[in-house]
């Protein structure tokens, strides 16, 4: 297999969720991996034990915005990783948030405040047992609207939560340009999905979700199965082919 290295973090946490370290601590540690770009992505306003309050939002990009005249060498983002509220596709983010944000990844998580505590009772319920076929397309159906509906960068740890059609999603990343996560800690799929995804034209993002300043840049988990499933390099777009 052919070597390289990691170019981007795009979805790493710190104190303002559940993460350990400081917006600073992370993009030091994506400087000594040499990372040309880091994201701070914190969970989603509505996330029952981590969301990131709005009212943070303003300290952390004046933080940023510091951090980068330090820091020149390294692009700095911020974002944050919207919770799918419901099978309507909607997210935890407004207009005003969009605007206030570099990009918006996205994903299921298992406790989550809905748009109306029924439903959203009822999702988060829904998304921690085992799915019928049926609700599996429902639930691929709502991340397909979510991409329609927002400007989405990532969808972060397919099959996480509530299992979805991998196939259907890859396709619909593909048409709405969305990238496909690899997920650092979570990389859930089978034989058939791992070669759906690997004929689709998705492509292909690698990253740490990082909660340990340590683990910004780390992908370990991804290059295990790079290499067992030999999974197309030229698919992923934040990695540099050395050789
Ligand atoms: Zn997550
Ligand atoms: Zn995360």
């Amino acid at each position: 297999m052919k070597e390289f290295v990691l170019t981007a973090d795009y979805h790493t946490h710190t104190k303002y969720s559940d993460g350990n370290g400081s917006i600073e601590d992370n993009v030091k540690e994506a400087v000594n991996k040499g990372l040309n770009e880091i994201g701070i992505t914190e969970h989603g306003f509505n996330h029952v034990k981590a969301g990131v309050k709005r009212s943070q939002i303003p300290e952390m990009r004046a933080e940023i915005n510091r951090l980068q005249k330090i820091y020149p060498n390294i692009k700095i983002y911020l974002g944050v990783e919207a919770n799918l509220l419901n099978l309507k596709g909607e997210l935890d983010i407004t207009e005003d948030d969009i605007k206030s944000l570099d990009y918006i990844i996205f994903g299921i998580h298992k406790a989550t405040y809905g748009k109306r505590i029924r439903g959203s009772l009822w999702f988060n319920f829904r998304n921690l047992f085992p799915t019928s076929k049926k609700y599996k397309q429902k639930v691929t159906d709502s991340y397909i609207k979510a991409m329609e509906k927002y400007p989405i960068k990532i969808v972060v740890h397919p099959n996480y939560a509530t299992k979805c059609d991998v196939k259907r999603l890859a396709d619909a990343c593909a048409k709405n340009d969305v990238l496909f996560e690899l997920n650092g800690k979570r990389i859930m799929f089978d034989d058939a999905e791992i070669e759906a995804l690997k004929n689709s034209n998705a492509k292909f993002v690698l990253s740490s979700d990082s909660h340990y300043p340590e683990r910004v840049g780390t992908i370990e988990l991804q290059k295990e199965f790079i290499k067992k499933y030999n999974f197309p390099l030229e698919k992923i777009v934040n990695i540099k082919i050395s050789n």
